[in-house]
């Protein structure tokens, strides 16, 4: 059980029933940073993500809830200073929603679990998808996938 789990009840990878809970119900839960940006619709620094520059094989999922968003493999090197994927794991993964603040016509992603605010999605990345899901770091949390070492058997190997 992961410290996030410890701390939010409402944290999971497998439940996928949807959360409406209230932002003052979330705020009781989540670490500072996270409520801002998933709450409050906040966006990180650009080039602050550790997960920016980081190429490990594994899962993302909303730092809010757990829900699966995206797989290491669909992401890609952007260059625009956040976390940058061109799919999501399923369709139900993400809501879509028209975002026409500061003047700019964007889509705004969010969690399809929780609705929490993730990032944007724009039409310029790559094949097969020519999407680019533009996504704030912070409410991004990193499974790294079952490695193959943990699956070997050790009495065939005394030594280890
Ligand atoms: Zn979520």
């Amino acid at each position: 059980m992961s410290d996030m789990e410890k701390k939010n009840p409402f944290y999971s990878n497998t439940d996928p029933s949807k959360l409406e809970m209230s932002d003052e119900e979330w705020q009781k839960v989540l670490p500072k940073d996270v409520y801002h940006i998933a709450r409050q619709k906040g966006t990180e620094r650009p080039w602050s993500s550790k997960y920016e520059d980081f190429s490990e094989i594994g899962t993302y999922y909303c730092a809010v809830c757990g829900n699966p968003l995206f797989r290491s493999d669909t992401k890609f090197e952007s260059g625009c200073g956040w976390p940058s994927f061109y799919e999501p794991v399923s369709k139900g993964s993400i809501i879509y929603t028209p975002d026409n603040a500061l003047g700019m016509h964007r889509t705004e992603v969010t969690c399809g679990r929780c609705k929490s605010h993730l990032g944007h999605v724009f039409d310029d990345g790559p094949p097969p998808t020519g999407l680019r899901y533009c996504i704030n770091g912070v409410v991004l949390d990193f499974e790294k996938a079952q490695q193959a070492e943990k699956k070997y058997d050790q009495k065939e190997n005394p030594n280890q």
